[in-house]
């Protein structure tokens, strides 16, 4: 679904990714883990096509959705109408499936969505997301400040999703132990150079 081969970007004279590759197939959980700095957010961004590349190349198949590290809600709409600004092209803007895909959404779905909490907020940008119906979910910095317990919640939904419907997913995360527990599988970036990849399971380990 993602494939990124050799991957240079820089900005300016300033090389923030060095001949980066990694790929996320059909229905599988990929973890890309790095510090602040390593250039995760300039991958993310030219995934989405915001950046070019200077060298190598980026492909995506099938429907990509992102949910953006902050999670950037219409602080003044409501949960329903921040869902509905997710439907792909502005088309199909019922929002039931996903108040199906996520039942706590619904009890929240005429509240304000500046006025929720952390968690809530993060739950909105998935289900944001969701409703765009992507095969592939790129998900930045998605523990970012929420207690464990919430983060967990979130996993299991994700856990969930890429079960039953095979929804694959880039996770990007600082938090290790999290990346490695929901992903089969693992890259780890640092300054801007893949600096190890396997299996969760051989990467923990090596840990
Ligand atoms: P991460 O998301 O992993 O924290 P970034 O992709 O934001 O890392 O940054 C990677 C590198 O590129 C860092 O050295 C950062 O300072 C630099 N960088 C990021 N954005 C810009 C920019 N707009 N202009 C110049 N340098 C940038
Ligand atoms: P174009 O206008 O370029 O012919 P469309 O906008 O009709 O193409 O559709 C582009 C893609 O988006 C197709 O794969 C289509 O199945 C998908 N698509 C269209 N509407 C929706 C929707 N409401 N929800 C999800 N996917 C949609």
């Amino acid at each position: 679904m993602i494939d990124v081969e050799e991957l240079t970007v820089r900005y300016g004279a300033a090389t923030a990714l060095d001949g980066v590759s990694l790929s996320v197939g059909r229905g599988e959980m990929v973890a890309l883990i790095g510090p602040n700095g390593a250039g995760k957010s300039t991958l993310v961004n030219t995934l989405c096509g915001l950046l070019k590349p200077a060298a190598g190349r980026v492909s995506v198949s099938g429907r990509l959705a992102l949910v953006p590290e902050g999670r950037h809600l219409f602080a003044p709409l409501t949960v329903d109408e921040n869902l509905r600004l997710g439907a792909w092209r502005g088309r199909d803007r019922d929002t039931s499936p996903v108040y199906r895909l996520l039942p706590s959404l619904e009890p929240l779905r005429h509240r304000r969505a500046g006025r929720l909490s952390g968690g809530e907020q993060q739950m909105v940008a998935l289900g944001r997301a969701l409703m765009s119906r992507p095969e592939v979910l790129v998900i930045d910095e998605m523990s970012l400040g929420l207690a464990p317990l919430v983060v967990a919640g979130l996993a299991d939904h994700l856990r969930e999703r890429n079960a039953t419907e095979g929804l694959a997913v880039l996770l990007i995360e600082q938090n290790a132990r999290l990346a490695l527990d929901l992903c089969t599988r693992a890259y780890v970036l640092e300054a801007g150079r893949v600096t190890a990849s396997g299996t969760s399971a051989a990467l923990a380990g090596s840990d």
